[in-house]
């Protein structure tokens, strides 16, 4: 199994198997990256230039992107992993373990029930290295940590986090009701 740096387990053997579309990815399949940063890696960013920004590990099947170029190397064996400036975080607000969504109090400091968990770290061993990092509940993530518990475990969540969940709601629903009460008696400009 995949460990961090500091040699404690991160729950999957292949972070790859567990990532969503690149974050620098735009919706036209274009390398945000290259676009905004072409000073941090002049080479990338020109080689993306003359594809039109395109991002190869995303436009696998595209003519543009199996074109070879002069001296016969094509861009169309790029996966996420060949890239180096891809990165994943993934934006899910839930236990991407046992599916614990998270309730976010307003205008609260409470701990929240959700923590960023890094399945691969960028800068890691010198070699190519990706940020990539999941959500997990606080309860699955010392689990992950401490006891060597897996990712794609199927569990539901822990009776301690369901409480705490189902805690939080109460308080957000009477906090709603209050402030649609004090809403009523707003007689302000809209
Ligand atoms: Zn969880
Ligand atoms: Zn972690």
């Amino acid at each position: 199994m995949k460990e961090t740096p500091s040699g404690t387990p991160v729950g999957v053997d292949d972070p790859y198997d567990h990532v969503g579309v690149c974050d620098r990815l735009t919706d036209e399949g274009k390398c945000r990256y290259a676009f905004e940063h072409p000073e941090q890696d002049p080479e990338f960013a020109r080689e993306r230039r003359e594809d039109d920004l395109r991002c190869p590990a995303a436009n696998p099947d595209s003519e543009a992107s199996c074109a070879s170029n002069a001296s016969g190397e094509t861009a169309s064996d790029w996966d996420w992993e060949t890239c180096p400036h891809f990165r994943c975080r993934n934006r899910d607000r839930e236990c991407i373990r046992c599916g614990l969504d998270e309730r976010r109090m307003a205008h609260s400091d409470e701990r929240p029930l959700l923590e960023e968990h890094h399945l691969s770290y960028a800068g890691e061993g010198g070699t190519l290295s990706h940020e990539i990092t999941v959500y997990l509940c606080r309860w699955c993530h010392a689990k992950v940590h401490k006891s060597w518990a897996r990712i794609d475990d199927d569990v539901n969540p822990d009776p301690e986090a369901i409480a705490e969940r189902e805690g939080r709601r109460s308080r957000e629903q009477s906090e709603a009701a209050f402030e649609s009460a004090a809403d009523r008696f707003d007689l302000g400009e809209e």
